[in-house]
């Protein structure tokens, strides 16, 4: 099995234009190599062990038989403990990993190839000659599938196993040996071609799974951008805002919320056209985002000529002076384009609360939509604060305080 991987959008074009592959994409290879060969890892002791029981081999020849499987064993072990903290060592240093990821590899390969000639030239061990050949050539077919995702073991790994195969049985000479030798050189050829189709497909797994991964963040963006502000969007907005209202509950800070909504919008539309009043609306959107400095700030279009600010960890005055600066910004945004123009003007609504247990975020955007229902009410252009309305309103009193910001003049 494969581990997932993460692509981003480097490795994607990388991929795409066959530029060098990105350096987190050799790491997942250098892993997904390791989980390849993990089982395989300890099966060179299983095959030793029946082996040597054969012809009674391990009786005749107790030391080389136990000793070697001790070896192939303890080896494993310690391929096996390597590539556990795989991960970490190839983060700390890849080049220096993957050096001794490959050698490794190789080296446990050519023991088992050195292994396999001196029992091909072992005087005593003509009946254990084919199976142990048998053995290095099934070894070998599946090993070089399994490391073909890397670019170099496919080629040095078959050489490794068979290589002293050749090399024990060549100065041997008679014509079993030299047919031996050549369907070697035919069965190494044959890997080769193999290993290379296993890792074309390997990598145009990559690639596909990265260009997948990139076109769904890029989805996942769009789906939350306004098409024509290039602002986000309501849903942005909403969850930015349980995120945020979350947090305020937990570290017990003020959160604002301000409503903007641009005055006599019907009338631009009206007067200038459905066009110049999209041009309209992105000056606006412009403008308000100008005016935050706070990365944690927000803007968002919150649907046709209306916005809303989020501001995280601002209490009522802050948001305030926020909101006049936005005002400030909105009233002195002109637009002028095809002989229309127009001199913008917004009315905002403001609310900030401590969020507590029982509160809801979208009271927060009710209470500022209130705010700025009266901001319209009371002649627009202008910022005004929620005020909760008084529970008993005794008759012939005058409406809640609203403490109104008039805009400057
Ligand atoms: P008020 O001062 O009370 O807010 O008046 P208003 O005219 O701005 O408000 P109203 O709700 O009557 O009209 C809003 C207008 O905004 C009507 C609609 O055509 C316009 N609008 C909404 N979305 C868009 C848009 O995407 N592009 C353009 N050009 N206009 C839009
Ligand atoms: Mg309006
Ligand atoms: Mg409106």
């Amino acid at each position: 099995m494969v581990a997932h991987t993460t692509h981003t959008s480097d490795d994607a074009e990388a991929l795409q234009d066959g530029t060098d592959v990105p350096l987190s994409l050799q790491k997942q290879c250098v892993l997904d190599a390791a989980q390849r060969m993990r089982k395989g890892v300890l099966l060179y002791s299983a095959i030793w062990a029946v082996l040597m029981q054969a012809d009674q081999y391990v009786a005749r020849h107790p030391y080389f038989a136990l000793l070697n499987g001790l070896a192939l064993l303890v080896c494993a072990a310690l391929r096996l403990a390597y590539n556990r903290g795989l991960k970490e060592r190839l983060e700390r240093n890849f080049r220096r990993t993957l050096l001794v990821f490959r050698a490794q590899s190789l080296a446990y390969n050519a023991y088992w190839g050195v292994l396999c000639g001196l029992v091909l030239v072992a005087p005593d061990a003509e009946n254990l000659r084919w199976l142990i050949l048998m053995s290095t050539v099934g070894i070998t077919a599946g090993g070089t599938v399994i490391v073909a995702i890397d670019a170099i073991l496919p080629l040095l790994y078959p050489i490794c196993t068979l290589g002293p195969t050749v090399l024990a049985v060549l100065p041997q000479g008679g014509s079993v040996n030299l047919a031996l030798a050549a369907l070697i050189g035919v069965f190494f050829a044959y890997s080769l071609s193999i290993s290379r189709l296993v890792g074309r497909e390997y990598w145009a797994r990559q690639r596909s799974q990265a260009l997948l991964e990139q076109r769904a963040s890029e989805l996942e963006v769009l789906s939350r951008t306004d098409a024509l502000t290039q602002i986000p969007n309501r849903l942005k907005f909403q969850e930015s805002l349980h995120v945020a209202w979350r947090d305020a509950r937990r570290r017990r800070e003020s959160l604002a919320i301000a409503m903007v909504d641009l005055d006599y919008f019907k009338h631009i539309n009206d007067n200038h056209g459905h066009p110049f009043g999209d041009v309209c609306l992105q000056a606006a959107a412009k403008g308000l985002s100008s005016v935050l400095r706070r990365p944690v700030d927000m803007v968002a279009r919150f649907g046709g000529e209306e916005f809303v600010v989020l501001l995280p960890n601002t209490d009522e005055a802050g948001a305030l002076l926020v909101a006049q600066a936005m005002l400030d910004k909105i009233k002195q945004t002109f637009i002028s384009q095809d002989g229309h123009s127009v001199l913008l003007s917004c009315s905002i609504g403001v609310s900030a609360h401590m969020p507590g247990q029982e509160d809801l975020a979208d009271d927060l955007v009710k209470q500022a939509d209130a705010a700025l229902y009266v901001a319209k009410q009371s002649g627009r252009g202008r910022v005004m604060p929620y005020r909760a309305p008084a529970t008993e309103q005794p008759a012939n009193q005058p409406p809640p305080d609203n403490a109104v910001l008039t805009a400057a003049a």
